[in-house]
């Protein structure tokens, strides 16, 4: 089914700079034209993501902070307004119980209708990509935030002593699956989509990048009613009394 769900509040969970964009930057684009208050949690800043010979170690603090600077931009364009960065390693991120905790202290302080993340058990798409370890090790560290760590009162009783009362997610948007059940139509975003991701040029040709987008999205939508889609597994983890 196509999905017209408008969250209030959304928090878009990714392990790097960039993996916003290319997987759920139309979705945000949307929302956030349609009022909801986004905020983008960057767990990494991309510090490794440059093969460039001629540069070594001391080359990452400054890669970072061009990295979270094309991360604003881009953000600017999607219509977020608030970014987070947690600034672990790129490259060697796990889901550990302080990447929870961080995500859990994150998720108490903003509480979002929704959250977005990546698909924890995506090993490879199709047969040129293994998937980045980063990219499971967020969406992991993610969903077992959402649940259970974010509502249950006395998980981290040290953030419940800092005054991070409980909150519970409504529903956790996981992009990356096979087998999705929502799509979000994006017909009408897609290229803020493209803008925002040409905003991370250390990283992305715009041109030949556009034209993948298009195509995935193009893929996503099929047999739809629309020409683009962002697809989804969606989690209903809490009801949504007041509005339904
Ligand atoms: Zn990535």
């Amino acid at each position: 089914m196509s999905d017209e769900y408008i969250p209030k509040i959304a928090m878009s969970i990714h392990a790097h700079p960039d993996d916003q964009e290319f997987s759920i930057g139309g979705t945000l684009a949307k929302w956030s034209r349609a009022g909801c208050e986004i905020i983008s949690v960057v767990i990494t800043s991309g510090d490794s993501g440059s093969n460039d010979p001629s540069r070594g170690a001391e080359y990452k603090p400054e890669l970072a902070r061009l990295r979270e600077t094309e991360q604003l931009s881009a953000n600017e364009a999607l219509g977020v307004k608030q970014t987070v960065f947690l600034r672990y390693p790129d490259g060697e991120l796990e889901p550990t119980i302080q990447l929870r905790k961080d995500l859990t202290r994150l998720i108490r302080q903003y509480k979002p209708d929704v959250v977005l993340a990546g698909n924890p058990e995506a090993w490879f798409y199709g047969n040129e990509y293994v998937n980045h370890p980063d990219h499971r090790a967020a969406a992991q560290a993610a969903c077992e935030a959402v649940f259970p760590s974010a509502g249950t009162r006395l998980i981290f009783t040290d953030l419940l002593t800092a005054g991070y009362e409980p909150h519970n997610v409504k529903r956790l948007y996981v992009h990356g699956v096979e087998n999705p059940d929502t799509w979000v139509d994006i017909s009408g975003t897609i290229e803020i989509k493209i803008e925002a991701l040409g905003k991370h040029a250390s990283q992305v040709n715009v041109e030949e990048v556009a034209k993948w987008m298009r195509d995935w999205a193009r893929e996503d939508a099929k047999d739809k009613e629309f020409e683009y889609a962002e697809a989804f597994r969606v989690m209903k983890i809490s009801e949504e009394k007041s509005e339904q």
